[in-house]
């Protein structure tokens, strides 16, 4: 099988020895039970592929799409098999030869490379919110009655009526005290422009610990076409935003979207092959990406202001920050250090909220299946607030959090820090 996403396929196949240890862990498996929603299953599939005893197909596409992508399985195998990594890169395949979804790759191709576009798109969700047609929707219970991923979509979407970061944040934001490092912001898309706070307070942040922070116009990570098998559209964009990222000659870049930072610092490499030149600018670029709470904690150190916050926080591990980079000490060492933090584990914090980009809203009922889980896990916790790294993960939790009356917040842990300094204009 032919594919851009760099994966050898037989070679990757042949580690799996079919012992099924991995579907304990698989969050889908879980609810289903059945072996083909399984990463066993799934693998099993994928060799009837290789092997050409089975075709390319809707149904199989089906089944490949019905994964989250957490990792889940590829750390708990004996064996190491990466089965993310080949559900991607058959996803990759499947894209080139069945039929092409029209809407899909207007949204792929269209909206997702084009940030004015895609802003402009979200000036008329702001409008359908704003009559509050979705709030009449929703009471009389019409909106169940929608195609079930518009209604899904509508019921999860926050409000989005804030202003886009991009445009909030200065080009270049100086620090407040003497320089230390010079950072490029990646303003990544859900951030921008579904919880603009968070860079916004982000940023500030960074400068108030010695950086200067400049915000270059960059394009969509990528994300979202390497999960639905368009890496030909990602190449081109991965190729715009290494050379936009690494012409700024920042120390580091930093996000506070752990889909971002896994995207620049794992994913690009494994679009092009070694010894080229754009191979060459994507290792560079990783040895430069930084999640934000794991800047803060390695690089400049944290500095929290004087105002304690006196609250019980818990915190979410993002599937792409914890299993994809191996971050997840550094944002609860952050949270620990800000004063009036009381931090509570909560049981299974590393489990995927079942929110995996779009998941929640093409897989809907699954997802709040998995969601739940999670949920019954906070309430046990009994944290006030969820801290969390990655604006899916939010949207997700604080949907799930609403459904269940929960008043509790999801935040970044930037959010809380930020709140021990005097008050930030947002
Ligand atoms: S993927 Fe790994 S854990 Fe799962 S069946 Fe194969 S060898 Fe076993
Ligand atoms: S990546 Fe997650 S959802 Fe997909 S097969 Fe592995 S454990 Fe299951």
């Amino acid at each position: 099988m032919k594919t851009t996403y760099r994966i050898d396929f037989a070679e990757e196949l042949k580690k799996c020895v079919r012992c099924g240890e991995c579907r304990a862990s698989c969050p889908i498996f879980s609810e289903s039970k059945r072996e083909p929603d399984s990463p066993r299953g799934r693998l099993a599939l994928v060799k009837l592929l290789q092997d050409g005893k089975i075709e390319a197909s809707a149904e199989l596409s089906e089944k490949l799409y019905g994964c989250l992508l957490c990792k889940t399985c590829a750390v708990n195998c004996p064996s190491g098999v990466i089965t993310d990594e080949i559900v991607v890169g058959v996803r990759d395949y499947l894209e080139d030869v069945l039929d092409k979804n029209i809407v899909k790759r207007a949204l792929l191709k269209g909206f997702l490379t084009r940030p004015a576009l895609l802003q402009a798109s979200f000036s008329l969700v702001k409008l359908y919110q704003k009559t509050g047609l979705n709030d009449v929707l929703t009471r009389s219970k019409l909106i169940d009655h929608l195609p079930e991923t518009m209604s899904a979509g509508a019921k999860i979407l926050p409000d989005v009526s804030k202003r886009p970061a991009r445009g909030r944040i200065p080009e270049v934001v100086k620090p407040y005290g003497e320089k230390r490092f010079r950072v490029a912001y990646f303003l990544g898309c859900a951030t921008n422009l579904i919880y603009p706070d968070v860079a916004v307070t982000g940023v500030d942040v960074l400068a108030r610990h010695g950086c200067e922070v400049i915000t270059p116009a960059i394009q969509c990570c990528g994300m979202p076409h390497l999960a639905y098998g368009d890496t030909d559209t990602m190449v081109q964009m991965a190729k715009n935003n290494m050379k936009v990222l690494l012409e700024t000659q920042a120390d580091a870049i930093v996000t506070d979207c752990s889909s971002c930072s896994a995207t620049l610092a794992e994913s690009y490499q494994k679009l092009f092959e070694p010894g080229t030149d754009e191979y060459n600018q994507a290792i560079e670029l990783s040895s430069k990406v930084y999640d934000l709470s794991k800047f803060l904690m390695e690089k400049t150190g944290v500095q929290p202001g004087p105002n304690p916050v006196n609250v019980v926080v818990t915190y979410h591990d993002p599937c792409h920050l914890k299993r994809g980079q191996n971050v997840f000490k550094q944002p609860r060492e952050l949270l620990k250090a800000i004063p009036g933090v009381e931090f509570r584990e909560m049981k299974e914090a590393d489990r995927c909220c079942g929110s995996a980009g779009s998941f929640s809203i093409m897989h809907h009922e699954l997802s709040m299946k998995v969601l739940e889980r999670k949920i019954s896990n906070i309430i046990t916790a009994k944290a006030e607030v969820v801290a969390t790294s990655c604006p899916t993960c939010t949207m997700q939790l604080s949907y799930g959090m609403k459904c269940h009356g929960l008043s509790g917040q999801v935040v970044h842990p930037v959010q809380l820090l930020a709140k021990t300094y005097s008050k930030i204009k947002n």
